[in-house]
């Protein structure tokens, strides 16, 4: 089973929930919908889970190997626990438009699948069972990467929108974002959305951070670039309209431990 978690948040200095359950895997909101709270109150409990190689092979040994990959069999059985528990799927807008003004009521249990670098083996093995499953996902690309060999080319990314799936930006050239100067930063964060907005025709509202790279400075370029959400690989995933820049992820997918999806599935299949 998921290990539960009791912490007591307070947000802006009002004491908001006491003992909510830290990713529970579980419910979505720690709010009743008949009484939308302010945006600085709102709070959603909702994991985002980060993949990265989906592809045929053995599973490795370790743990760091295990966050960048799965195999479709492991990614399977992920989706079968998810539609088992009743999850559904939503998007980073989602999540947004939830939080800044409770535009968007949030399924009871929601989660976020998110894909990270555009490897094609995404499109190849894990987007035909994400349709099996009728879940969507997020697909953060690096602009610079696509129509390049093992990445996804434009034609796939075109297909994936078509089938409902989210395209946000990894940056150009997936570098670590800390270490460049401002003007770099804001090339790889902005550009790569004016490329893929242009080359997609949809506008791309979400971020996700290379290496899980970023400061404050990074983070308010992505804002003023015009995300609604960005991405962090910071572990958590109780979430606020003050996360949305940096958005926390509770689960590497591919990971074996206590807190593992992958361990979950395996028990609810024992
Ligand atoms: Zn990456």
């Amino acid at each position: 089973m998921i290990t539960r978690r009791s912490v007591t948040k307070v947000i802006l200095g009002a004491p908001l929930v006491a003992s909510l359950p830290l990713c529970t895997i579980g419910r979505a909101l720690a709010e009743p919908t008949k009484a939308p709270a302010a945006a600085a109150t709102r709070i959603a409990d909702v994991p985002i889970f980060i993949y990265h190689h989906t592809k045929p092979g053995s599973t490795p040994q370790s743990l760091t190997g295990q966050a960048m990959m799965v195999t479709p069999e492991t990614f399977e059985r992920h989706l079968q626990y998810l539609q088992a528990h009743r999850y559904q799927t939503i998007r980073f807008t989602d999540l947004a438009a939830f939080l800044l003004d409770g535009s968007k009521v949030l399924p009871e249990r929601s989660a976020i699948i998110s894909f990270d670098d555009g490897w094609e083996d995404q499109f190849l093995y894990a987007f035909p069972l994400l349709q099996k499953y009728q879940f969507s996902a997020t697909f953060f690309i690096v602009s610079g990467y696509v129509d390049h060999e093992n990445f996804i080319t434009s034609e796939q990314l075109r297909l994936l929108l078509a089938a409902n799936m989210e395209i946000g930006s990894h940056t150009r050239s997936h570098p670590t974002l800390t270490s460049l100067s401002a003007q770099r930063q804001w090339d790889e964060i902005a550009t790569s959305k004016a490329i893929l907005e242009e080359r997609l025709g949809v506008t791309i509202d979400s971020f996700a951070y290379p290496y899980g790279s970023y400061n404050a400075e990074v983070a308010a370029l992505t804002q003023r670039a015009g995300y609604r959400a960005a991405r962090t690989i910071r572990a958590g995933c109780n979430h606020t309209a003050a996360d949305l820049p940096t958005l926390a992820c509770e689960v590497f997918a591919g990971f074996v431990g206590r807190d593992s999806l992958a361990l979950a599935a395996r028990e609810a299949r024992s």
